[in-house]
């Protein structure tokens, strides 16, 4: 697809750009002015002058990002940058993300940084605001997974699975290690399992990510400290939520003979709970599936549509097929796989709440 100059976000070396409002959108080298649709390591990058993003994203982006220079919108805050009309809108993928619409002279564009919608009509991410389809004349859409293979079964049944294993544990004493990555699907898990099985517990990296969806009031659970469970003797009926990245580790040990699971739209792969090392595999993502970008992307009204990080060339051809105008963009936005170090390194901090 060749870019026209009429075109409101282009791809440049530093990231996405919009040539006339002068910015870029989630942008993977420095620059001066970044709009981030949300605080996950690969979309939301150190080093920029200026940050625009949601006002609900603001406590998790300062305590990931330091000292940054960061103007904070409401859902639907409209600003104008150089003539440029900016707003940002729910995309129910983590505690405050946000599609980023952008118009110009009668023209509008939609950036959807990581999105969650699915085929299922009444699921939507609980944790923050639902996805909302925002009309345009150009989507840049995500494709983390799209395949056709990715159908997420409803939430509640998945939920349902993961409470029949945990309580099948504390049938038998045996502790539950539940990972998930700490921004998001922890998150998820936590307000999702039934708190009466057992106690529940995070680890040191998930801690002040739950404070800081408190804070946005996002009801969780209470939860206490691997310490906190040990010292009450509580270890065997109790219910661990912790990064893949703890998986092996001496802090993992502390549970001794325990039940561990994985939670993560991956685990629909054949091989992948396997691959994982892990007793079990729940399928939960904070993406859109199939159906879902399928969905979101006829939603929009879009005649035109851009791809960019997963399966670009599937998706492409999908939609040129449905008479769409499709293209791709090669963008450095990574899965979710390495998202988990950048909070750990960042460590628990007060300025999170
Ligand atoms: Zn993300
Ligand atoms: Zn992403």
């Amino acid at each position: 697809m060749n870019p026209s100059a009429q075109d409101l976000i282009v791809l440049r070396p530093e990231g996405l750009f919009c040539p006339p409002g002068n910015f870029f959108i989630d942008p993977w080298r420095p620059v001066h002015r970044a709009v981030i649709t949300h605080a996950h390591a690969d979309h939301a990058r150190r080093g920029h002058g200026a940050y625009l993003a949601t006002a609900i994203s603001e406590g998790v982006l300062r305590a990931r990002l330091g000292n940054i220079t960061l103007q904070g919108l409401a859902y639907g805050e409209v600003v104008h940058i150089d003539g440029v009309q900016v707003s940002l809108h729910p995309a129910g993928h983590v505690l405050g993300s946000a599609q980023v619409r952008v118009e110009h002279q009668g023209q509008v564009w939609v950036a959807s940084g990581d999105y969650f919608t699915s085929g299922h009509t009444t699921d939507s991410n609980s944790t923050c605001a639902p996805f909302e389809p925002v009309p345009c004349h150009c989507f840049i859409t995500e494709s983390t997974f799209g395949l056709p293979i990715y159908r997420w079964r409803p939430q509640a049944e998945v939920m349902a699975q993961v409470n029949a294993w945990w309580q099948g544990n504390a049938d038998t004493g045996r502790p539950s290690l539940l990972l998930g990555y700490s921004f998001g699907k922890a998150q998820r898990l936590l307000a999702g399992v039934d708190p009466s099985i057992g106690p529940m517990a995070v680890h040191g990296a998930v801690a002040p990510l739950n404070d800081a969806y408190r804070a946005a009031g996002v009801p969780l659970p209470p939860t206490q400290t691997l310490e906190e469970l040990k010292t009450a003797s509580a270890l065997q009926r109790a219910l661990v939520v912790a990064p893949p990245s703890v998986l092996g580790s001496a802090w993992a040990r502390q549970l001794g003979d325990c039940s561990d699971a994985f939670a993560s739209g991956w685990m629909q792969l054949r091989g992948a709970r396997r691959r994982q090392g892990v007793d079990r595999g729940f399928v939960l993502s904070d993406h859109a599936d199939w159906p879902g970008l399928q969905r979101a992307i006829a939603a929009t009204g879009a005649s035109r549509v851009i791809v960019t990080h997963g399966y670009e060339a599937v998706m492409v051809r999908w939609l040129q097929q449905q008479g769409l105008q499709a293209g791709s963009f090669q963008t450095e936005y990574g899965d979710e796989q390495a998202l988990d170090a950048p909070v750990e390194a960042a460590g628990p901090t007060a300025s999170v709440a």
